[in-house]
């Protein structure tokens, strides 16, 4: 018997601090589960180099992001560090409702709420190997200044206090096997018994 569809799509919650490598893992993963959707979020901040709107981001004005605000379109929203971020509600729940597996990459105050909303989806945090490393990461990238690079610090610490609150911790040392692990995750989490019930005959 063939395979039935997923009757649902996984939402899949990344987050971790700025300079983990998260967006390296990200695209090593989608190169190798071409069937996830990646969500590409609103943001009020200016686009980085090398960065195109609609691909990294939808880049929008703070009017147009608190107007998506008031008309409840966005499913979570968060400030961080002077800039607007949110996920569209729409787009993923389409995408969910026709058994597509969603990532979002958002930090920790965003994926809190999606947690609220939506009780099933699955929260993977990354992690550096340690703090050092963190730290010369952040310096490797020649982009920020000494005191950038200490509030990304301060920040990735607050971020740490809430690794509780997700089901899974991946350690980004090599991009290769945190890229496994996930994909390790995501399989165990398609065999949960709630997630097969499709596949259950004559009951
Ligand atoms: P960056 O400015 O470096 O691209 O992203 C800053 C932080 O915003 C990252 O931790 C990223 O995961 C998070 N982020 C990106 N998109 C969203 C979103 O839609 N919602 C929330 N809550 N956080 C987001």
């Amino acid at each position: 018997m063939a395979l039935k569809k997923k009757a649902h799509g996984e939402l899949i919650v990344l987050s971790g601090p700025s300079g983990v490598g998260k967006s390296t893992v990200i695209a090593e993963l989608l190169g190798q589960r071409q069937d996830i959707y990646f969500s590409v979020s609103f943001t009020t901040r200016k686009p980085r180099v090398g960065e195109a709107d609609g691909v990294n981001y939808h880049f929008v004005d703070r009017a147009e992001f608190e107007g998506m605000i008031e008309r409840g379109e966005l499913l979570e929203y968060a400030e961080y560090v002077g800039n607007y971020y949110g996920t569209s509600m729409k787009i993923i729940q389409d995408k969910l409702a026709s058994g597509i597996d969603v990532l979002l990459d958002i930090e920790v105050q965003g994926a809190a709420k999606v947690r609220a909303k939506c009780p099933e989806a699955v929260l993977i945090f990354i992690i550096p190997p340690s703090f050092e490393e963190l730290s010369r990461r952040l310096r490797g990238r020649n982009t920020d200044s000494e005191e950038v690079i200490a509030g990304r610090l301060t920040k990735a610490r607050e971020e740490y206090a809430q690794i509780s609150n997700y089901d899974y911790l991946v350690v980004n040392d090599k991009v290769s096997e945190a890229a496994a692990e996930i994909i390790a995750i995501l399989t165990a989490e398609d065999c949960r018994a709630r997630n097969r019930m499709h596949l259950v005959e004559g009951i």
